[in-house]
């Protein structure tokens, strides 16, 4: 008799569950994050030819070092933040999850330790487990329902208290839409000495004026590394592409880890032909923060929670019993997101009328979903 698969699998992944955002079939899908703008049709046009120029290639391995692309995500992040940034100091995968996978891969591992505050991005600590490193759920330390902060005294007591390899954290966060002061992200760094200091920046793009990009305090921090993405403010999640910037010693020190030729040439073709365009694609940001504030206003006028943003998407207290309010929006077509937080749902920043429809339903549901 052969043994089940499940005494086969390795015993910390036993009983784990996958990430599992469900892909509904719904009229409104307000629950990834995604930009619901379609990518506008000069950018196809661009995307399509880019691709067609690489197709005859396709025999041939695609360029490993994805050079271009590289030049071209430094010219990018460079252009808008003003931050001098080289193609050395830039890394990419097939999604900034992979990314992060990479940078646990070469910096985790058994016996090795990741800390994160939480709640923040639910994929953090799946990725930090696939790599058998151990995760530690750090606590955000303010008190009080709605308080999403992270107290600087309490995160760097934290990382002194469990000495990690790897630190992380989101600004703006997932699922809060809260950003970080910098002194928060130069604290934990000078708190851990040994650390590698993620700042998870994959909403950057939807943050408000006057929001400091971590990208600012690179320089002359080699383990600070700050991660982007192009699945949110460049509507492209299908084309699966994120990236990093950090000191050029980092960003070599991850081919180590990463599978020869991870990045397909139609991949690489498709992310320059974005990154030429990105005015038109990030035309859609500021239609979008509109929706995000306004989602803000009027559930408050409606007597719920919303906690201010400064990403794509707008977390919600409030609510009597949240999963209760989830199955009833779904009920009517709108899919928003369950975080796993009592009484609280997030919804994410859509069209004029996908938002409408959700802050409909939501106006009908109010007066009998609320927490009294
Ligand atoms: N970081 C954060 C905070 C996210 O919310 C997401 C996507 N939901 C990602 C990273 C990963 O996105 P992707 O792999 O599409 O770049």
């Amino acid at each position: 008799m052969s043994t089940p698969l499940r005494d086969l699998l390795r015993p910390d992944l036993r009983g784990q569950t996958p990430y599992g955002a469900p892909q509904l079939d719904v009229a409104v899908a307000l629950n990834t994050n995604e930009n619901s703008y379609d990518v506008p049709q000069d950018v196809v046009e661009a995307i399509v030819a880019s691709v067609a120029q690489v197709a005859s290639g396709l025999n041939r391995y695609p360029d490993r070092e994805f050079a271009r692309l590289r030049e071209d995500l430094a010219v990018y992040l460079t252009g808008t933040t003003g931050v001098a940034l080289t193609a050395d100091q830039m890394w990419a995968g097939n999604g900034s999850n992979e990314v992060l996978l990479h940078l646990l891969q070469a910096f985790g591992g058994p016996d090795r330790v990741a800390l994160g505050f939480t709640p923040a991005y639910s994929m953090h600590p799946i990725i930090t487990r696939t790599t058998g490193t151990r995760w530690v759920d750090g606590g955000r330390g303010v008190e009080g329902a709605g308080a999403f902060d992270l107290d600087v005294a309490s995160a760097v007591a934290q990382v002194r208290e469990h000495e990690p390899d790897i630190v992380f954290v989101c600004s703006p966060n997932n699922p809060t839409g809260t950003a970080l002061g910098l002194d928060v992200v130069e604290a934990i760094y000078a708190g851990a000495p040994r650390a590698i200091v993620v700042v998870d920046e994959a909403y950057a793009e939807f943050a408000r004026p006057g929001t400091p990009s971590a990208l600012t305090l690179l320089k002359g921090r080699g383990r600070l590394v700050v991660t982007r993405t192009m699945s949110k403010a460049f509507a492209l999640a299908g084309g699966r592409l994120g990236y990093l910037a950090a000191d050029a010693e980092l960003t070599e020190a991850l081919r180590l880890v990463r599978l020869p030729y991870h990045l397909s040439a139609p991949t690489q073709a498709v992310a320059c032909a974005a990154l030429e365009h990105a005015g038109s694609l990030l035309a859609t940001v500021e239609l979008l923060k509109t929706q995000r504030d306004r989602i803000v206003a009027e559930l408050a006028e409606m007597g719920l929670d919303p906690v201010t943003s400064d990403a794509n998407f707008v977390l919600f207290g409030g609510l009597a019993n949240e999963r209760v309010t989830w199955q009833a929006l779904l009920d009517r077509g709108i899919l928003i997101r369950d975080v796993g937080l009592a009484h609280y749902l997030r919804v994410t920043a859509g069209t004029p009328q996908e938002t409408g429809a959700f802050l409909d339903a939501m106006r009908s549901l109010a007066p009998t979903h609320r927490q009294e």
